[in-house]
């Protein structure tokens, strides 16, 4: 194995234009470069063989080559037209006008790329060309595609491949137990790399990969395993919970627990009483009561001696779980203490100083808890709140600070089942599927421009019989090219054109944090009436109060986002109502309102959110930790994972956990050894 963890440019013969092309697509070692799959394929055919659409490789003589003059002056065409003895194909390249002199007539091109048929003629716009030997390209296979940089092309790296296969690729180790590769008729590695690089026909290569994928995803499963089994040996932060602690730390809440929070609550304390580590996360959709079974946790580790990290990805967000954990644990000796930017710097070193010596119990608080000052004296339990908001590293930093501590991940974007298994295979999930009582369902409704002062007659009227109305804008200040209304201009025509009768208040990102922290305390205590705000009250805010909600611009808000607007709203027993103004023009806006419209259960909402941006881009997955596969796809390929997952379960204790582990090393590195966190 230690061949493929040479450097690259030390192993084979690479020309030096290279060097830095190669870095930048991260390819250091002998085993990047044999990791690095092609994006695509193309078919290698003639031109009598093509067909429209097709991703081709022909070979063919220049007949003619000619720059043509554009209407546009940036755009700058040439024109090449090529035979290949069986037809006539024309190909189409931009703004490279010196092409024109290389392509001498009669001389012999590859190209690749989609090809198209039109008015009876074939044309191309390759992604990539080479001068060709025409005669050794009789054969008519497939072309890998690779992904590239500025710098170097497909065949540079098949170039490098030739050299590197022939010696390295029997060295790639194979861990599957062997009557697991047996039973699922599994290429081995060798055989399964040089077909993925150099397929001889579309079935090999689909055999290759999905023998690939399946290893991928396999080692990744049980790798994950393992790491949790690591850590079930130790007892460090294992804690005793007898029923008077438990109830002890019930009797704070002002409420009874619903069923869906009680069994959370049990799991939780089941993971806090055995050895290992609890790395939980909880799903529940806003409003659900997360914060009471988080504060259930923390009370548990306190009362066992251990101190607590709350982290919340906003300063409201972060000040309203302090106000509310302070209001239930009144007149206990629980300490709780808010941290956050631009404290006075006496009182944050002197509440820091009581943290490190254990005499603050739970700290609730911003990213300034992972400042570097911030110590604890036995951190045993960190909660993060909107878990999607953080990056993997923020995560880490926020474990480090004491002996990997016992992990509560809370959100209220819910993941779709199948994407949780993948994106968190290292974590158990909790889902709080039920409401507390009393609460009902958001009336949601999509409002006509024409019909918008009807709303605000029925808002007015929920208003005057003691509700409370947000008003979201998408932007604080108006620009010219963005037609959205601003929060700041439009607080002032609440006050003085719609509600007069009211009190109106404005709170916005740009605000001072404890401006936007007053002007909010007042919303919750019935101060202020109507509140005009942009996204920052997004996540997580609680005024129980607030009945009606309306969205301005609807239409350029996310189904998520909005979705988590929505749960501001229906907490308390009136009620509840939310508009969506707006104009939307284009099919997925109107299919996202409608959405909206039809459903209030969260975890639709994340299907169709996922159906309509796709996998690459739902909330959390980009900065979710999980490694970037070489081979596999977590959309595409999700029978080859749940398949590799049920057998890295059955398999278990006919594992060699050794080649597991170096294979790890071996292909993810650093970037596996983050997952856990
Ligand atoms: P989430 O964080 O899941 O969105 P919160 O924890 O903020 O939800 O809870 C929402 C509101 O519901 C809070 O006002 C909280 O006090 C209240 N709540 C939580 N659990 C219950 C319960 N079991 N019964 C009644 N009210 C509850
Ligand atoms: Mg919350």
């Amino acid at each position: 194995m230690q061949p493929l963890l040479q450097p690259l440019t030390e192993t084979i013969s690479v020309s030096r234009r290279l060097y830095e092309p190669l870095a930048r697509l991260g390819l250091h070692r002998v085993i990047d470069l044999l990791n690095h799959f092609p994006r695509g394929y193309s078919q290698r055919t003639s031109i009598r063989d093509l067909k429209p659409g097709m991703h081709a490789s022909i070979v063919a003589k220049v007949l003619n080559a000619s720059n043509k003059a554009t209407k546009k002056r940036r755009m700058k065409i040439t024109e090449v037209t090529l035979d290949d003895g069986t037809g006539v194909l024309k190909a189409v390249f931009f703004n490279q006008p010196w092409l024109v002199s290389r392509f001498q007539v009669g001389a012999a091109l590859r190209l690749t790329g989609p090809v198209e048929h039109e008015y009876g003629s074939w044309s191309m716009k390759p992604y990539g060309w080479e001068f060709a030997d025409p005669k050794g390209e009789e054969d008519k296979g497939l072309v890998s595609e690779y992904p590239l940089v500025e710098g170097i092309a497909s065949e540079d790296i098949t170039g490098l491949l030739n050299l590197a296969l022939p010696r390295f690729a029997a060295l790639i180790p194979d861990f599957l137990p062997p009557e697991l590769g047996a039973r699922l008729r599994l290429m081995p590695p060798e055989k399964a790399y040089k077909a993925a690089h150099a397929p001889e026909n579309k079935k090999q290569l689909d055999a290759a990969l999905l023998s690939l994928k399946y290893r991928e995803f396999f080692l990744l499963q049980v790798g994950l395993k393992l790491s949790r089994r690591d850590e079930m040996k130790d007892a460090a932060l294992q804690i005793a919970v007898d029923d008077d602690l438990r109830s002890r730390a019930l009797k704070y809440f002002p409420f009874e627990m619903t069923g869906a929070q009680k069994r959370v609550c049990e799991q939780m304390e089941g993971d806090l009483t055995r050895a290992g580590r609890m790395q939980r996360l909880l799903q529940g959709d806003v409003g659900s009561g997360k914060t009471a079974v988080a504060l259930f946790a923390s009370l548990l580790m306190v009362g066992n001696g251990f101190q607590c990290a709350w982290l919340a990805p906003t300063e409201i967000l972060a000040r309203q779980h302090f106000a509310n954990v302070s209001r239930y644990l009144k007149g206990t000796k629980v300490r709780i203490e808010l941290l956050i930017g631009g404290m006075k710097k006496s009182e944050r070193s002197a509440m820091l100083g009581d943290l490190q010596f254990g005499r603050v119990h739970i700290l609730i608080g911003t990213h300034a808890l992972l400042e570097p000052d911030v110590k604890f004296s036995k951190l045993g339990l960190c909660v993060i709140d909107e878990q999607h908001k953080f990056g993997v590293n923020q995560r880490a930093a926020l474990r480090e600070k004491g002996n990997r501590p016992h992990l509560l991940a809370m959100s209220a974007t819910p993941i779709p089942r199948t994407l949780s298994m993948t994106l968190y295979g290292g974590l158990d999930v909790s889902i709080i599927d039920e409401l507390p009582p009393g609460r009902k369902p958001v009336r949601t409704e999509w409002v006509h421009r024409s019909r918008e002062a009807a709303a605000f007659e029925k808002i007015r009227r929920e208003v005057a019989a003691g509700g409370r109305a947000y008003f979201i804008y998408p932007l604080v200040q108006e620009t010219e090219t963005v037609d959205a209304k601003s929060a700041i201009e439009f607080a002032e025509r609440l006050k003085n054109e719609h509600f007069p009768e009211f009190r109106v208040g404005l709170v916005h990102g740009q605000m001072p944090g404890d401006e936007k922290d007053k002007i909010m305390e007042a919303f919750r205590r019935g101060d202020i009436d109507v509140l005009a705000a942009t996204v920052v009250v997004e996540v997580g805010v609680d005024v129980p109060e607030a009945n009606v909600m309306v969205v301005e611009n609807a239409e350029r808000f996310g189904l998520a986002q909005l979705h988590q607007l929505r749960g501001r709203i229906g907490r308390g027993q009136r009620q509840s109502f939310l508009y969506l103004f707006g104009d939307p023009r284009t099919e997925p806006a109107i299919k996202r309102l409608n959405v909206l419209c039809q459903t209030n259960d969260g975890f639709k909402i994340a299907e169709e959110d996922l159906k309509m941006r796709g996998f690459g881009d739902f909330a959390g997955t980009r900065q979710s930790g999980v490694p970037k596969l070489h081979a596999g796809d977590f959309e595409k390929d999700l029978d080859a994972l749940v398949q590799a997952r049920k057998d890295a379960a059955n398999f278990a204790d006919r594992i060699d956990e050794q080649a597991i582990r170096d294979n790890l090393e071996l292909h993810f590195g650093k970037e596996f050894r983050l997952l856990g966190a």
